[in-house]
């Protein structure tokens, strides 16, 4: 039916072949090619973790300080995350009702809690950047209030921009995540059949480096962040995270979230049992566009 070119690396990969990579490895000749091509992906993984912790080598402010920053950022995205997941976990694991039924198989835990802690340090990476100058006296992008952001009407609607933008990237990062060029640096995320609130942030360096990416813009001090809805985005984002992979539903939550265009549970999880659909991360407003629902797919046939 497709009339695009069998090889192209554009080409979204079938949700069969991402479960048929989630097996166990069969040793069959035909397997050898994939093993090859996740070599080359751990190998580049490898080399994202490795770069982007060398870089405090050339930061301006002190070494010593930007690696001061940088576990100082660990330790703090880390800890928040995993201390809030595991709460998270510890009370939608007791629910009766989940969205894909009875679970067959036990949650990775142990592999939802090493992605997320190696996905922190990428965090804690570009964070340790307007760190390093905060601590060093020097003018970052957060100011305090709102008269230094410009105004409340001003910093209101330049928010609301950024976050169109912002979401607007996380769609269109998530859709190239899932074509046969790169998708094997997201592969590990969708091991996560039926995940947990632990593997909401259980994503490999390549792909921490593409969503987390703008913590580091708080070092330009011309890029004005009004610190205390900025905090209340991320922390907000975070803890929509942690919902959208619990694993259950709470009505409340979906009969709101939706009219707001805001991602739920319910509609992410689907995202995890069948990933050719609903590829939104903050907000859906990009699946409808785009009609990367599940239901707009079901329509076309
Ligand atoms: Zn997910
Ligand atoms: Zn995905």
């Amino acid at each position: 039916m497709s009339q695009a070119p069998e090889r192209s690396w554009l080409l979204a990969v079938p949700d069969a072949q991402v479960v048929a990579g989630m097996a166990p490895k069969s040793g069959s000749g035909g397997e050898g090619k994939s093993h090859r091509k996740r070599d080359r992906a751990f190998f580049v993984e490898v080399a994202a973790v490795v770069a982007m912790s060398a870089a405090g080598l050339l930061c301006p402010q002190g070494v010593g300080l930007w690696y001061r920053a940088l576990l100082t950022g660990f330790v703090g995205i880390g800890g928040f995350v995993l201390i809030g997941a595991a709460l998270v976990t510890l009370v939608c694991e007791r629910q009766p009702e989940r969205l894909q039924g009875k679970r067959r198989k036990p949650p990775l835990l142990l592999r939802e809690v090493r992605d997320t802690t190696l996905a922190a340090w990428i965090a804690a990476c570009f964070l340790a950047w307007p760190l390093a100058r905060l601590w060093a006296g020097e003018q970052t992008g957060l100011v305090w209030t709102l008269a230094e952001s410009g105004g409340g009407l001003r910093t209101f609607l330049q928010t609301g921009a950024a976050l169109l933008v912002l979401d607007a990237w996380l769609y269109l990062k998530h859709r190239l995540l899932h074509t046969r060029l790169l998708f094997p640096f997201h592969r590990g995320h969708h091991v996560f059949r039926d995940p947990t609130a632990l593997a909401g942030f259980a994503v490999g360096p390549v792909e921490s480096v593409l969503t987390f990416w703008p913590l580091s813009l708080l070092a330009i001090p011309q890029a004005v962040h009004y610190a205390p809805l900025y905090f209340s985005l991320v922390v907000g984002f975070i803890w929509l995270n942690f919902y959208l992979h619990c694993g259950v539903s709470v009505r409340l939550l979906e009969s709101t979230l939706p009219r707001l265009l805001v991602n739920t549970s319910a509609f992410h999880n689907r995202h995890h049992a069948n990933a050719e659909v609903n590829f939104g991360e903050a907000f859906t407003i990009w699946d409808h566009v785009c009609k990367t629902r599940e239901q707009d797919r079901r329509r076309d046939g």
